[in-house]
């Protein structure tokens, strides 16, 4: 996609301390692989990363890593390589670019983190299939590729109202982790470490939700390509201090835009919402696409999903279980199109994207007429964008243009 440099996107300031810590806790992990001086938990990226936090692991998160080969354009090559050993083309494409990495033996890490050759080797593997049956098939080619255990939580899908029998069931799931997770990490498990833990999780999410929700001031001082980059800490660092003093002073900024009215996106003419997965190989091209049209995709389910707003250390166990279960992705299409009635409204919305992405199609919620059942309710116009969050073979860049060029034509005409 051709990118015309007229207005860009005003840059935040703190992304200069996300990266150090970001770039922290690689090399925190890197070393620990070397030395084995702390054992090492891949986890998915909304699992339980609480508990093996407080039993001492440290916290690898393959889809963050499937998310860095997208962003750097390496997904596409890789991709091949897994379908090789029968992973089909049609499934997750984090999955087959995480796996064809490994293969190939080559990590964008090593770019970003000189010194870093691998993906650090795990000790256990740690699912939840909140989100898809994906990562269990994909954590478990590790497992057999390791020869490690790999154990999860199987979580209901497809949910309506979140209710005490479902929270009850994934709380004791969660317990019974912690055995054999105490047989890896050779510690006992600690209650007092985990409420702890859960705290300091909680603190990261009410700070991530905050900066999220200064969109819904006009102009935003946000937008959705900033959030993609800077939920980096609430995936990977949450429930530690470092990712909860990074959004004090991402807030902090961002605060200081809304009462100087500074926007994100010179000129804001029209707010748009984003439904489904970024397309990681595409992000500075669709947000210079969407500044030039004067438009700020302001807000997303996706960003949002590391909003754990039921955590209470007081009640670990069920509070992460009905946190973890609570997620859009779980739900019914119900409870998801309540979902985004709301957020249509708090952030004053004038259209919807959909991201169709064709290997996730849990995170792909316009197959079923949820589209043209949320406009004829709210009255808001919405586009359905083809693509893919990593196989770029997926993406047509000149269609994506014209077609958004061609929605907010339609929105500048309503208006
Ligand atoms: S939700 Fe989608 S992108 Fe995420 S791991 Fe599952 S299939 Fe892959």
């Amino acid at each position: 996609m051709t990118e015309e440099k007229k207005t860009p996107r005003k840059k935040i300031k703190a992304a200069g301390e996300m990266q150090r810590i970001m770039s922290e806790y690689f090399y925190e992990l890197n070393d620990a692989a070397k030395t084995r001086n702390k054992k090492i938990a891949w986890c998915t990226s909304v699992g339980p990363a609480e508990i093996l936090r407080s039993m001492g692991f440290l916290v690898h998160f393959p889809e963050n890593h499937g998310a860095m080969l997208g962003a750097t354009r390496m997904a596409t090559d890789f991709i091949p390589a897994a379908n090789a050993l029968g992973y089909s083309p049609d499934i997750c494409s984090y999955l087959t670019a995480d796996i064809g990495s490994y293969v190939k033996g080559i990590t964008p890490l090593s770019k970003a983190y000189p010194g870093i050759e691998s993906v650090p080797k795990p000790d256990v593997l740690v699912y939840n299939t909140n989100q898809c049956r994906d990562v269990q098939d994909w954590f478990a080619w590790y497992g057999r590729e390791f020869n490690i255990p790999c154990i999860g939580i199987h979580t209901h899908r497809g949910v309506g109202d979140v209710t005490e029998k479902h929270f009850e069931s994934v709380a004791k799931q969660m317990e019974a982790l912690i055995e054999p997770l105490e047989k890896v990490s050779g510690r006992n498990f600690d209650r007092d470490e985990l409420k702890r833990i859960v705290t300091l999780s909680r603190e990261c999410s009410d700070l991530w939700k905050k900066v999220l929700d200064t969109a819904s001031n006009v102009p935003s001082p946000i937008t959705f390509f900033d959030g993609t980059i800077h939920m980096g800490p609430a995936v990977v660092l949450r429930g530690t201090q470092q990712a909860v003093n990074y959004y004090k002073q991402l807030l902090a900024e961002l605060e200081e835009r809304v009462r100087n009215k500074e926007a994100a996106v010179e000129d804001e003419r029209f707010r748009i919402y984003w439904e489904g997965m970024p397309v990681w190989g595409r992000l500075s091209a669709h947000s210079q696409l969407f500044t030039n049209l004067k438009t700020n995709v302001l807000a997303s389910t996706y960003c949002n999903s590391w909003i754990f707003s039921a955590f209470d250390p007081d009640d670990p166990f069920r509070s992460m279980a009905r946190a973890y279960t609570e997620l859009f992705i779980v739900r019914a299409d119900e409870a998801k199109e309540k979902y985004i009635k709301d957020m249509l409204e708090f952030f004053k919305v004038d259209g919807i994207i959909y991201h169709d992405a064709k290997t996730c199609p849990n995170n792909s919620n316009c197959r079923y007429g949820m589209p043209q059942r949320l406009e004829k309710e709210t009255g808001i116009p919405s586009l359905t964008i083809n693509g893919d969050l990593n196989d770029l073979r997926l993406v047509s860049d000149e269609q994506t243009k014209t077609n958004v060029e061609a929605f907010i034509e339609q929105l500048e005409e309503k208006k």
